[in-house]
């Protein structure tokens, strides 16, 4: 399928129509933004590495009973998906304190939790992305019971997976962000994209941090990182 009109333009991602509306064709820049939108950036090679590596992941992921709105791989950028209506929440799982909950509760980065834990913020930027809880998203109609319970399950599934799978890449699987959208007919799949820039991944042994940190934090090696995730996910390229 080829790309139509420009749908929209996001942070990250362009999001083209095609000749079928039941499909979008995805296609991932090299812009970065972090602190919300305050900072601004490229990050060399970005864009083949999310697209490629997402797409890995949302196959691992279909394989294993999660449906995603994966369809095909069309180039080293573009993809094609499903489309679907973006349920405006971001859904975060985390496996071990860093970031916004280390600052917000005022503890380390590094505690490793017994058990992961979820938390949902509203996906509107001039809001700032509000933490909400599921309270708020069913009475403000973002989100049905039903539909919060389908993507609390399987958010814990996907972080389950996803854990087990980097640890063979010697990667901790610390936190990460999903976004979930409904197909015509309801039902939810996993949108959006998976890659270092929504999630953070140390590595196993010297807890180096292999993602979108090393751009927020100005901590150098930003596409090096990048590059030795893409190593990991796809052996030696
Ligand atoms: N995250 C994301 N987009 C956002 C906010 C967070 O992909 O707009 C990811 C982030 O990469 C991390 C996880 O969600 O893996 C948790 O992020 P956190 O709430 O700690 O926020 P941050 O410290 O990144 O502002």
């Amino acid at each position: 399928m080829e790309k139509k009109e420009q749908l929209y333009e996001g942070k990250a991602k362009k999001v083209f129509a095609t000749e079928d509306e039941g499909y979008v064709i995805v296609s991932y820049k090299d812009d970065a933004t972090a602190l919300d939108g305050l900072k601004k950036g490229t990050i060399a090679g970005k864009g083949e590495i999310n697209n490629r590596m997402s797409n890995r992941i949302m196959q691992l992921l279909e394989k294993n009973g999660i449906k995603t709105h994966f369809v095909e791989e069309l180039s080293s950028r573009d993809t094609l998906v499903r489309r679907v209506a973006i349920v405006p929440l971001e859904v975060i799982i985390r496996n071990i304190s860093a970031g916004s909950f280390a600052k917000r509760f005022g503890v380390e980065e590094g505690i490793v939790f017994a058990e992961p834990t979820i938390e949902f913020s509203y996906k509107n930027d001039e809001l700032h992305d509000p933490l909400m809880n599921s309270y708020h998203a069913v009475a403000l109609g973002v989100a049905t019971w039903d539909e919060i319970e389908t993507i609390k399950s399987m958010a814990f599934k996907i972080n389950s997976l996803m854990k087990e799978y980097f640890l063979t890449l010697n990667v901790k699987l610390v936190d990460f962000k999903l976004e979930f959208g409904r197909l015509p007919d309801g039902t939810i799949v996993l949108a959006d994209e998976i890659s270092p820039d929504t999630c953070r991944f140390w590595d196993a042994d010297t807890n180096e941090k292999l993602d979108k940190d090393r751009f927020r934090r100005d901590m150098g090696g930003v596409e090096d990182a990048y590059n030795e995730m893409m190593r990991r996910v796809f052996g030696d390229k």
